[in-house]
């Protein structure tokens, strides 16, 4: 009889019920354990428990677990999780989801060409009853950079390149994938900003790429420039990215991520005539195939015995 697992999320409960099912419907033999709201588990088998599947867990739900060897996000960004100091020392896995990429690569072209086929601009223009045509430039002549060319970032440069766009990525190592040319690190920053039309951020939150996106950057960027923010709401300095739209300096941003989500009502972003707001939206889980991976990862497990591998936890991705 395998150990059992935990299910410890702070999600709403239909939301988790929905999670469980799924996860239960996709690994039939393995027991699946809840948690309380306050985060404690519920159960008294709890402490035979090896694995524990996670969406942004309250901070200490998994403190004081003996038997702990791994643990699953739901998600794919960890920021909160890694975080959590109370963490146990164990391989935390991130959910790599191709239906996630596709999702977002779908996302981050549909943010692009809005921007590029200056639809915020006509949008103003409708309030104002106002019939003025634009130039359009042709899409290889619109440089788009990404930042982090990861899971998200290198399915999204793909499906740009495929429309005609001029396309580099910016991560830590300079990988290039597909073809796209990667710039590297803190010295080629200013050269990745000096050239970019549209800016779209696919990093993950991390203690180096907090608060990236500030005044100095948006200074760097051609005046005009515009964002898209897929990545986390931190990765902005709102107060900067207000001032920026303020001053011209950036023509508009497309925010799906914000510090405090659901972003507050009155909240300045919410009417500012530069800023279009998603509800974070750009690439939600799936729960069957994400149930279907994490399956997977766990079934692997009990076959081997081997812990499988998870992220970076000092460097946080
Ligand atoms: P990933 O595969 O781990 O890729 C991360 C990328 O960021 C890599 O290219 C990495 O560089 C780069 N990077 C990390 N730290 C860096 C730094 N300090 N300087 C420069 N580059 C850095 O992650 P992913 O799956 O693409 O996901 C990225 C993020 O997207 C997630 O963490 C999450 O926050 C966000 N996300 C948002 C949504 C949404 O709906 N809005 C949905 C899913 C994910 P290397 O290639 O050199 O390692």
């Amino acid at each position: 009889m395998p150990s059992p697992i935990l299910l410890v999320t702070s999600l709403e409960p239909a939301e988790e019920a929905a999670w469980r099912a799924a996860l239960v419907e996709a690994m039939p033999g393995e027991t699946l354990l809840g948690a309380t709201e306050s985060g404690h588990v519920e159960s008294g088998a709890a402490p035979s428990a090896e694995i524990a599947i996670v969406a942004n867990p309250p901070p200490g739900a998994l403190a004081g677990l003996p038997a702990l060897r791994w643990v699953h996000s739901l998600w794919a960004g960890v920021d909160r999780l890694v975080l959590d100091e109370t963490l146990p020392p164990v391989p935390v896995v991130r959910l790599v989801d191709p239906a996630l990429a596709g999702a977002m690569a779908e996302a981050v072209a549909a943010a692009v060409l809005h921007l590029h086929r200056d639809l915020p601009r006509y949008a103003e223009q409708q309030r104002q009853g106002l019939w003025r045509q634009h130039a359009v430039r042709p899409a290889r002549e619109r440089h788009v950079t990404l930042l982090g060319m990861g899971e998200m970032g290198s399915a999204a440069a793909k499906l740009l390149q495929a429309i005609g766009f001029t396309v580099q990525g910016w991560s830590r190592s300079g990988t290039a994938r597909d073809g796209v040319p990667v710039l590297s690190g803190p010295e080629s920053w200013a050269r990745a900003l000096a050239c970019t039309d549209i800016l779209v951020n696919l990093l993950p939150l991390t203690v180096e790429t907090r608060g990236l996106l500030d005044r100095e950057a948006f200074a760097r960027l051609p005046r005009g420039a515009a964002l898209v923010n897929y990545g986390r709401g931190a990765h902005v300095v709102e107060g900067d990215l207000i001032e920026a739209l303020d001053a011209g300096v950036l023509s508009h941003a497309i925010l799906d991520v914000f510090e405090t989500e659901p972003l507050p009502r009155g909240h300045r972003l919410w009417s500012h005539p530069g800023v279009t707001i998603l509800p974070h939206v750009a690439a939600p889980t799936t729960l069957a195939s994400a149930a279907a991976i994490v399956a997977a990862t766990v079934r692997a497990f009990r076959e081997t015995g081997r812990v499988p591998a998870g992220i970076d936890r000092a460097r946080g991705y």
